[in-house]
């Protein structure tokens, strides 16, 4: 369990309560495109309006890089949450997120009133973790929640500068729930655990892979990053992606998996191509037979069937990375097969944010997995087993 104050552990009544939230949500023309995060966030919102709070909602909105850029406003957010919320969530649109729009609307609230402040990283201090715009978005409120897991691995202004100067600063619903359901999975997890990796490189799962050998009973590997250890096995992988670099690491990661028994599956056959194109000429071969002018761009369907098999007795599985271009039909069926076993097994299963999820989300798995993070890169440094800065900047219980 977290041990962090909750909203659960204060009292918000008629007080001023600045909530970092995560609606980084994809946009198109205006639009958003996917609003599993405003949808996540609903909880505690809820929450702290009916026990009276005035909530000022901020966030980041994609990488504006320290200026206003209007395509990057979060007014659409204010827009949709308002219909989810079912009441106003009145926008303050100043360019420094801090402004006189936000400081009228903040002291003209009334109990259980919302008001949305613009892009935090409108303001360049914010991924700087800077002293000042902190105490200015501090200066808004008499209490602090954090409920952005999705930025929760990066000291910025609005989720961990702020702490410093506010007596009360607590996790939300979701940030509970991400951590409770992510840490329990690797730290505290029913057996057998397993944990499926993939996606493009092994470079940006190292010390994923390194963790996770230590807590899992079957580590399975597919995706891009499966052919560097195919390679550090003397195997040809013709022209897949491959990180020559990582060849003496993949070993390691073998032999550690060996020496602790961890049982490591790669893939035994491969769904190659000529071109990186959903049109290309494709075949099925087994391993070590990759030819030159060809790409491994899914996993096969021999291991569609040794992975599916692997994770009929799991307890618990952590997935994170597709096992194929999934973005492409011709090369989707891998994930799909793995989506498919999990959707099917009786365990607690856990997608880590960003691809994973979207992967998941596309191909009509979501409510058949146990959780799914909204947290990319926040769910990859939780599984190396690092702490989060904007968890541990709240108050501890
Ligand atoms: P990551 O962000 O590392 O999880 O990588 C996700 C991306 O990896 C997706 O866009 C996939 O299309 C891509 N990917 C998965 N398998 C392969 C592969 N065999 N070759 C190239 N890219 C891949």
């Amino acid at each position: 369990m977290l041990n962090k104050k909750s909203v659960d552990d204060i009292n918000v009544k008629g007080k001023k309560v600045l909530v970092r939230c995560d609606f980084n949500v994809p946009l198109q023309d205006g639009k958003i495109t996917d609003e599993n995060r405003l949808v996540a966030a609903l909880p505690t919102l809820k929450k702290l309006i009916a026990d009276g709070g005035k909530l000022i909602l901020c966030s980041h909105l994609g990488k504006p890089k320290g200026e206003p850029k209007p395509e990057l406003s979060l007014a659409p957010v204010a827009a949709r949450l308002s219909e989810l919320l079912g009441q106003e969530v009145k926008f303050a649109a100043d360019d420094n997120v801090v402004g006189p729009n936000a400081k009228a609307a903040a002291d003209a609230m009334q109990d259980g009133d919302v008001i949305l402040l613009q892009n935090t990283r409108y303001r360049a201090e914010e991924t700087k973790n800077g002293e000042e715009f902190s105490k200015e978005l501090a200066s808004l409120c008499d209490v602090f929640v954090n409920d952005a897991f999705g930025t929760a691995h990066r000291a910025h202004c609005s989720n961990v500068g702020v702490t410093q100067f506010v007596d009360t600063a607590v996790v939300g619903y979701l940030m509970q729930k991400e951590i409770d359901f992510l840490g329990n999975a690797v730290n505290n997890p029913e057996r057998p655990m397993v944990a499926i990796l993939g996606g493009a490189k092994v470079s940006s799962k190292i010390s994923v892979i390194n963790n996770l050998l230590d807590k899992v009973d079957t580590l399975i590997i597919g995706g891009g990053m499966a052919y560097t250890f195919m390679k550090a096995l003397g195997e040809e992988v013709g022209d897949s992606l491959l990180e020559a670099d990582y060849l003496d690491y993949a070993k390691e990661m073998m032999d550690k998996a060996k020496e602790k028994g961890v049982n490591l599956l790669i893939p035994v056959d491969t769904v190659v191509a000529d071109d990186f194109s959903n049109d290309a000429n494709i075949k099925t071969v087994e391993r070590g037979g990759i030819e030159a002018g060809w790409q491994g761009l899914d996993i096969g369907p021999k291991t569609r069937e040794l992975f599916a098999d692997a994770l009929k007795d799991a307890k618990t599985v952590v997935w994170n990375g597709p096992m194929g271009c999934f973005e492409m039909p011709n090369f989707a069926a891998g994930t799909i097969a793995v989506a498919e076993a999990l959707a099917e097994i009786d365990a607690t299963t856990i997608i880590g944010g960003g691809d994973s999820a979207a992967a998941v989300n596309q191909l009509g798995f979501g409510d058949k997995m146990t959780h799914i993070s909204t947290g990319g890169g926040a769910s990859l440094e939780f599984l190396e087993g690092k702490e989060l800065p904007g968890v541990a900047a709240a108050n501890d219980k």
